[in-house]
């Protein structure tokens, strides 16, 4: 893989990004109140993968069988989504903990808070037969909801960004 294609450059680029723009970035009114709206967003999509019990199925079944974040899955991220985890306070890794899964997955789950639809999205075989399908789609409201934030927080610091030539 070319190395600006690389997760470790993309992460490079968000953390010049947010020493550079970060400042700049959260002045702007319309952008804190959409890091603001993500956040609740991000918490409601948490509170109902608990309530209906995905969260209970997804570490019954990473203990029994591993996983289902898999290698090359953190290709999917670019510097703009690794940056609006720098701006709602994560950190991100410098080095993937273990190299046979996603580059984000740490020893209790995944490093990042905004994340791509289909790590928000993803319903496997298991979690469909074994949870009811109104409690399911409920949440695939609620997730998109966060995922319709995300998309607007995204578009208006790309715009940004791009009017200061920087993508
Ligand atoms: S949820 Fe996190 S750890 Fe899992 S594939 Fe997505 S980014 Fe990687």
């Amino acid at each position: 893989m070319h190395f600006k294609s690389s997760i470790e450059y993309k992460i490079a680029l968000a953390y010049q990004l947010q020493a550079n723009f970060g400042q700049d970035l959260l002045q702007d009114k319309e952008i804190r109140g959409l890091l603001l709206q993500l956040n609740q967003n991000i918490e409601a999509t948490w509170k109902e993968m608990v309530s209906s019990g995905v969260v209970r199925e997804c570490r019954d079944c990473a203990v029994k069988e591993g996983s289902c974040c898999g290698t090359g899955m953190e290709n999917s991220y670019d510097e703009v989504l690794l940056l609006i985890n720098l701006l709602i306070g994560r950190t991100l890794p410098r080095q993937a903990y273990d190299t046979t899964s996603c580059y984000f997955l740490g020893e209790n789950g995944c490093l990042l808070r905004a994340r791509e639809v289909i790590c928000v999205n993803y319903l496997c075989q298991r979690i469909s037969r074994s949870i009811q399908k109104e409690k399911l789609i409920h949440l695939q409201r609620i997730a998109g909801e966060e995922l319709n934030t995300l998309f607007m927080l995204e578009q208006h610091i790309k715009k940004r960004l791009k009017g200061r030539g920087l993508l």
